[in-house]
């Protein structure tokens, strides 16, 4: 099944093989952002713990965010292409039009953060043939995730976060949002540090994503 999507949908990246790796490793993807009520605070709580993660952005919200996107790299985190505007509209309008929106997100990314993306993954996670080929068009992998918590549609707590931990595997790539309403926001970080601290516990260490782990 699996094998006949990939055909048509293309080949998707949802964990991280490093053959011969004698840590167990966890990465840490945040989708959404920049986002000025609480990105800065994600990247504070990333900070404390001193982890890299990788930060799917939307590369118009970036684009007039600089100085945020700026940080995050400054923080040592990698850089993903979350779509030029986040818009679903684009997944239905053909060929061209999909590899002019892809493009044109890279583009403007590479212009505010002075390197190429990790690789692109497309809002709420859609996959079609069109995408599959105008990846394909630009070299781009297709990141998506193991894990997701469905953040942005309850709130993150430490008893699921720290249950997911009985059943991870080296390699994971999980899916967080730190585009969080200000009200979930201090739930949300406190999840993160817990998170983070009881999978170190369990020996795993956190690693930023970057293109060619994800072009392998
Ligand atoms: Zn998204």
């Amino acid at each position: 099944m699996q094998a006949s999507l990939d055909r048509l949908l293309g080949q998707s990246i949802r964990r991280i093989h490093e053959p011969g790796a004698e840590v167990k490793s966890l990465y840490l993807t945040f989708d959404d952002g920049p986002n000025s009520d609480s990105t800065p605070e994600v990247l504070e709580t990333l900070e404390t713990c001193r982890v890299p993660a990788t930060f799917f952005v939307v590369a118009r919200k970036a684009a007039a965010k600089r100085q945020l996107v700026q940080d995050i790299r400054a923080n040592g985190h990698a850089i993903g292409n979350h779509s030029l505007d986040h818009r679903y509209g684009s997944f239905f309008s053909g060929r061209a039009k999909m590899l002019e929106w892809i493009t044109s997100s890279e583009e403007m990314l590479k212009e505010t953060t002075g390197a190429p993306s990790v690789g692109f993954r497309p809002p709420a996670g859609v996959r079609t043939p069109e995408l599959h080929w105008a990846l394909k068009q630009l070299n781009l992998p297709l990141v998506m995730w193991q894990r997701r918590f469905y953040d942005t549609v309850v709130p993150w707590n430490e008893k699921r976060a720290l249950r997911s931990l009985a059943s991870s595997t080296s390699g994971e790539i999980i899916l967080l949002h730190d585009a969080q309403p200000v009200k979930r926001l201090p739930g949300f970080l406190k999840t993160l540090a817990s998170y983070i601290k009881t999978a170190q516990q369990q020996g795993y260490e956190f690693r930023p994503l970057t293109r060619a782990l994800c072009q392998e």
